[in-house]
């Protein structure tokens, strides 16, 4: 919710830019079913709730002193994770964890954005790339998207070169629209934003993988193989199903690794953060035994939408985006009505649901056909 109006803060001395915004933020309803924030459904298993309170137990003893500044066995194993995951080698000295995958976009809009420079987007997108960049000084450039939502990538070339961004964001697969981006559309967009900067040290392209684990498709990881400027972002939120736990990380040349230390709070993560990550970390495999489950879910969601008769935009991620409707907000509205929360993301025609559980989804798609019975 980015909106525009009259708010307490507006007597306060407070930066332009900020006067009359509003906070970002779903809206959080005591329904039945909830799918409206792209979290995972299922609660993590017992034996790792029981490692969790091990493993805190332990921090807890320490907790007189400060935590691990650069969070060193917690970097480590996300870059096994990342290296078996993936298939693509990857070292702790290109591994950088914060507080969710938000901070570590703001701490790299803190080292390569801020005033005086800019980031570009296309949109529709993740709201709070733009909101992270207002808050750190960056200026904003709305880049387009087709009709279908895939990156027109000669038209983003264009916009690149005609603006010289500091920073571009490249969000894979894209929420809200689960679009996935091809790896040449990457490297096209990484020439150009590098070809727009010729000194300086060229652009930062950053690659948000969010969702990268629910993809039909392999992860960009392997792209920052002798690409400097090129980073991509993670978060144990989605995949790991650990929203609760704040806990994003980004993969990179270890020289930006270095570069945002400049900017990160010193202790930004908490011994309790790195206790409770490090334990997930453990379970990896039964955790991403639930994205299994989850992204067969994804994909009879699109199906029986389309058997419905709702458009729905071919996704990657763990939502989908489906429409189209004359008014959006009036279909929310008739979903929460029948305890569905869904996602309006502000994108004329269209609505998001997360997948849920095989209840949940049953559920939401039994409120979809009244709904469209209801309108016929
Ligand atoms: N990137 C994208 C594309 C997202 O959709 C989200 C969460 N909605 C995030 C980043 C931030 O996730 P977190 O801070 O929980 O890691």
């Amino acid at each position: 919710m980015t909106g525009n109006s009259t708010t307490p803060w507006d007597e306060l001395p407070i930066r332009d830019e900020l006067r009359g915004k509003s906070p970002y933020g779903a809206p959080q309803l005591d329904v039945p079913v909830r799918l409206n924030t792209n979290e995972n459904p299922y609660p993590l298993p017992e034996p790792l709730v029981a490692r969790i309170a091990e493993r805190v137990a332990e921090a807890a003893r320490h907790l007189n002193r400060y935590p691990d500044r650069d969070a060193v066995e917690l970097r480590t194993e996300l870059a096994h994770y990342l290296s078996r995951s993936t298939g693509h080698p990857v070292g702790p000295a290109q591994v950088w964890a914060a507080n969710g995958s938000n901070e570590v976009l703001q701490q790299l809009l803190q080292a390569f954005g801020g005033p005086g420079r800019t980031a570009i987007g296309f949109e529709p997108s993740y709201s709070m790339h733009a909101l992270i960049a207002r808050g750190t000084g960056t200026g904003w450039i709305s880049g387009p998207r087709r009709a279908d939502f895939t990156i027109d990538v000669d038209a983003a070339r264009a916009a690149i070169a005609e603006k010289r961004p500091e920073v571009v964001f490249v969000t894979s697969p894209n929420n809200p629209t689960g679009t996935a981006v091809e790896a040449e559309a990457v490297l096209a967009l990484y020439e150009a934003a590098q070809a727009a900067r010729p000194e300086g040290g060229g652009a930062m392209v950053v690659v948000d993988e969010a969702y990268g684990e629910f993809s039909h498709r392999p992860s960009l990881l392997p792209l920052i193989q002798g690409r400097r400027n090129l980073v991509i972002s993670r978060t144990m939120s989605k995949a790991f199903g650990a929203a609760g736990l704040r806990l994003g990380y980004l993969a990179a040349d270890p020289a930006v690794v270095d570069a945002v230390q400049l900017v990160r709070l010193p202790y930004h993560l908490s011994a309790v953060t790195q206790a409770t990550a490090l334990a997930a970390l453990e379970h990896t495999d039964t955790l991403l035994g639930y994205v299994e489950q989850l992204k067969s879910e994804r994909d009879r969601l699109v199906t029986e939408l389309r058997a419905m008769g709702v458009e729905v935009t071919d996704s990657d991620a763990n939502f989908v985006q489906f429409g189209r409707f004359e008014d959006s907000h009036r279909a929310w509205q008739g979903l929460l009505d029948r305890g569905v929360l869904v996602r309006d993301n502000g994108v004329p025609g269209w609505l998001r649901v997360t997948a849920g559980t095989p209840e949940e989804n049953d559920a939401f798609l039994d409120a979809v056909r009244e709904l469209i019975k209801e309108s016929t």
